[in-house]
């Protein structure tokens, strides 16, 4: 760890190296609590083009049921008013690409669900950040982890830690799509990183393999028709016409994230609390269908899946097709998760 250093009688040449030692250990020490990338961003406007983006899909009512991302477009748009003196926006990545896949024939749940909320562990691992870089330098800073209105992988792609694909996800360039993104507003202004060049070139796969034509042309979602959101963020009931293309998804969905090229080599999480809990390994169809009250609040406790409540994890286990579950003959191949 850096020790403090007192800024007074440093030449700019001097000031510079400090700098550069700030974001090396910044980096280190993002590595060692467990983030696969991390990457400094200057704070300032996001582009207009960004802006016209965001306007034009909550005026086409694309977001959905998720009128919270209506809010806030002025901080939005200057992330320098979520922390007064902000100089630089930290991005950080955290992979969570499971090593197995939850038993075959049980419901889908989309595997950043597999283990412990993420809310939970990227808010403790972040706080572990800034509480590091206030100890070695004096500054301030605000952790955002789906809890600031922040356009997030804009600002990862600023901070060069990948590029966004046609399905919206944050790619990053030999580490596939599999990631938690946190960011940290600090006072401190740090050196930023260059973007790193990727794009999806001729690919369509996720376009093409997206169940409910969700994902569309000009690089937006239709949150509306996205599996994602109608098994999670949607209160009410299941649109009629996404019922029939759920297959064997309860929460979530990562079609269009199994077929991108970019995931082939992804490399599993080395995370133990991103594994899935031995009862989570024991949800059937049977299982989840005669769940209780109480052992939902057991099970999923520290699980994102709680966000759904329990009326909503029933709802979408009530509109699956049992038919899918049924058991097959020896030597029949299993349903696929994606069917
Ligand atoms: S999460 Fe599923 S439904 Fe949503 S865009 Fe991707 S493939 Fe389509
Ligand atoms: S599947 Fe192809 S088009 Fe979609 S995000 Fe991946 S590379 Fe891009």
């Amino acid at each position: 760890m850096l020790c403090r250093v007192p800024w007074s009688g440093c030449s700019i040449m001097d000031f510079s190296s400090i700098l550069s030692d700030y974001t090396a250990a910044i980096r280190a020490e993002a590595r060692k609590l467990g983030f696969a990338a991390c990457g400094f961003a200057p704070v300032g406007d996001v582009p207009a083009g960004v802006m016209a983006s965001w306007q034009g899909w909550i005026e086409g009512g694309k977001h959905a049921c998720m009128s919270y991302m209506e809010r806030y477009g002025e901080v939005r748009r200057n992330p320098a008013m979520l922390l007064d003196g902000a100089n630089t926006v930290i991005c950080v990545a955290m992979n969570y690409c499971p090593s197995d896949e939850l038993p075959q024939g049980h419901p889908r749940f989309a595997y950043y669900a597999y283990g412990q909320d993420y809310h939970e562990l990227m808010r403790e691992r972040l706080g572990e950040l800034a509480a590091f870089m206030e100890r070695m330098t004096e500054c301030r800073n605000r952790v955002c982890c789906d809890t600031a209105p922040l356009f997030e992988r804009y600002w990862a792609t600023r901070a060069g830690i990948g590029f966004i694909g046609r399905h919206t996800q944050l790619i990053v360039p030999g580490a596939g799509s599999y990631f938690f993104l946190g960011e940290i507003l600090t006072t401190l202004s740090l050196p930023s990183t260059q973007p790193v060049a990727g794009s999806c070139g001729d690919c369509r796969r996720c376009i093409e393999a997206c169940p409910t034509h969700a994902i569309c042309d000009n690089g937006t979602l239709d949150t509306r028709r996205c599996l994602s959101c109608q098994t999670i963020e949607n209160r009410g009931g299941l649109p009629v016409d996404v019922i029939p293309r759920l297959g064997m998804r309860v929460y979530g969905c990562d079609t269009c994230q199994q077929v991108c090229p970019y995931n082939e080599g992804a490399l599993p999480t080395q995370e133990a609390a991103l594994q899935p809990s031995d009862e989570m390994k024991e949800l059937s169809y049977e299982r989840l269908k005669n769940l209780s009250r109480e052992e939902f609040a057991s099970i999923f406790r520290h699980s994102a899946v709680k966000r759904v409540k329990y009326e909503g994890l029933m709802r979408n286990v009530n509109a699956l097709n049992p038919a899918l579950f049924e058991p097959r003959d020896k030597g029949t191949d299993e349903p696929s998760g994606n069917a």
